[in-house]
């Protein structure tokens, strides 16, 4: 469809940072409060209050530039953009625009895409506005100022993403970054990451291009992409038929899937940026940049290969178990107790992905802790159940009952030593198989395993394979081979 033109696109996505209370006051930011009830003077804009800047949005903020390979500006300082909207009490927003708190950086997308690296041109520092819900019914607009001064950050691209599949790659790496640095939990549900798409198209044969629009606030990567593909469309069928796009902002429907014009940027809004004066600037000593780059958990490249080398993953399997921090947390967890990455891996990946719908909903659970799952690996490595029965039985109990496995096992294993009932199973396996008996006989001792198989069969596994095998070969070793 593009030919040889070219898709022109920047992102700037908000992300809200982790942290107990708000950016300028000791609000909590708390998403499920009742309505207007984290509010204090302060962060409701009463005149005569003072701001006064939480220490750990400024680090999370620093860590975030850390991650992105940014440079941490030695000075930065806040600026008010002004614009009146009914969630925004005060009539101006704490921003950053010209000293940002980090400039440059980049993301690396992935080998599918050539490892394209995207820029950033700057993270600054901003609170977030409150929310406005509109109710049809009583053709009402309801104000939470909960929201207000909530710690957030902008990071910019540059224009350098130039297909919809670029866009999500890139989203996509930005969020696992994030939220392994444990910098946001990046909820989009939650509103906790909000992407505004900035697009062209250029048609360089002709030397013409689009009008850039910008597509504001998209809260799902998916719905980036797709907002990218229309907007895409959009303005190549402009070119083609040589009409004109306008220089607009726009939103997105995600029900239908189109984007619409919200207002024109014809006349562009003056924000009147002035420099804060309540807040002083800031000088970052590089020794504080340090002690935050100490702080800095791994991150989701060095941790891949990382969980690739040390216990021994495939690529896919590592890719799974980074979902989500918590899913790796819990693998590691599992790993380190039973020593055998590997087998943890499979069965997070395998049953007890499909037992706790998806592997979303296995760190989330509570009836199999890292621990008992160590001990079913266990369990099975050394021989004490097979793979038959803690699958189809260990398994299923310990979902049931929160049991641990060992303590499952053991009520399924008999005492098999001092037990005649494998002795009864053993004389009726034996003679049911006359053929592989045979076999054995004739020196194919190989062929035990076959009886072994079939008697744990039998018996739904009530018995150890070791012991079963055992048993076996004690009697073949009475009669003697070659008979
Ligand atoms: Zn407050
Ligand atoms: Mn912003």
């Amino acid at each position: 469809m593009l030919n040889a033109r070219k898709l022109v696109v920047g992102l700037e996505t908000h992300v809200q940072l982790r942290t107990a209370t708000k950016l300028f006051c000791s609000c909590a930011v708390e998403f499920d409060a009742e309505p207007n009830t984290r509010v204090c003077p302060i962060c409701a804009g009463h005149p005569g209050t003072l701001p006064v800047l939480n220490k750990e949005a400024l680090r999370k903020a620093i860590l975030a530039g850390l991650a992105l390979a940014s440079d941490i500006s030695e000075y930065t300082q806040f600026d008010r953009k002004n614009y009146f909207y009914p969630d925004l009490p005060k009539g101006f927003q704490i921003t950053q625009s010209q000293y940002p708190l980090c400039r440059g950086g980049s993301v690396v997308l992935g080998e599918k895409l050539g490892g394209k690296r995207i820029r950033i041109r700057q993270i600054h520092l901003e609170e977030d506005s409150g929310r406005s819900q509109h109710d049809s019914s009583t053709n009402t607009t309801l104000v939470d100022l909960n929201r207000c001064g909530v710690p957030l950050i902008e990071i910019v691209t540059e224009p350098d993403l130039s297909s919809s599949q670029e866009v999500y790659d890139f989203l996509t790496r930005l969020k696992t970054i994030l939220r392994f640095a444990d910098i946001s939990d990046c909820e989009m549900q939650k509103g906790e990451l909000r992407v505004d798409v900035n697009l062209s198209v250029k048609d360089d044969a002709h030397g013409i291009s689009t009008l850039p629009c910008e597509v504001k606030n998209l809260n799902s990567i998916s719905s980036a992409a797709r907002a990218v593909e229309f907007e895409c469309r959009r303005h190549c069928h402009a070119l083609d038929t040589r009409s004109v796009t306008l220089k607009e902002t726009r939103g997105w429907d995600d029900i239908q899937g189109i984007t619409y014009p919200m207002r024109s940027k014809e006349a562009t809004t003056d924000y009147r940026f002035i420099s804060e004066p309540d807040l002083p600037p800031i000088y970052i000593p590089k020794s504080f940049v340090d002690e935050v780059r100490c702080q800095m958990p791994e991150l989701p490249d060095a941790l891949c290969r990382r969980l690739i080398s040390e216990y021994g993953l495939s690529g896919y399997e590592a890719d799974v178990l980074m979902h989500e921090p918590e899913t790796t947390r819990y693998f590691e967890a599992a790993a380190m107790q039973c020593g055998n990455g590997k087998e943890c891996a499979k069965w997070i990946l395998g049953d007890i992905s499909s037992a706790f719908g998806g592997v979303t909903g296995v760190a989330r659970q509570s009836k199999i802790p890292p621990l008992h799952l160590a001990e079913l690996v266990s369990l099975v490595s050394s021989g004490r159940i097979s793979l038959y029965t803690a699958r189809t039985f260990v398994l299923r109990d310990m979902i049931e009952t929160g049991k641990s496995p060992a303590i499952i096992a053991a009520g399924i294993l008999t005492d098999s030593t001092t037990n005649t009932e494998l002795a009864k199973h053993i004389d009726a396996v034996i003679e049911q198989n006359p053929v592989v008996v045979a076999d054995i006989k004739s020196g194919r001792t190989k062929a035990i395993e076959v009886l072994v198989g079939k008697l744990m069969q039998a018996t739904m596994g009530s018995f150890s394979p070791l012991d079963v095998r055992r048993e076996l070969l004690s009697r073949f070793a009475k009669v003697k081979i070659g008979d």
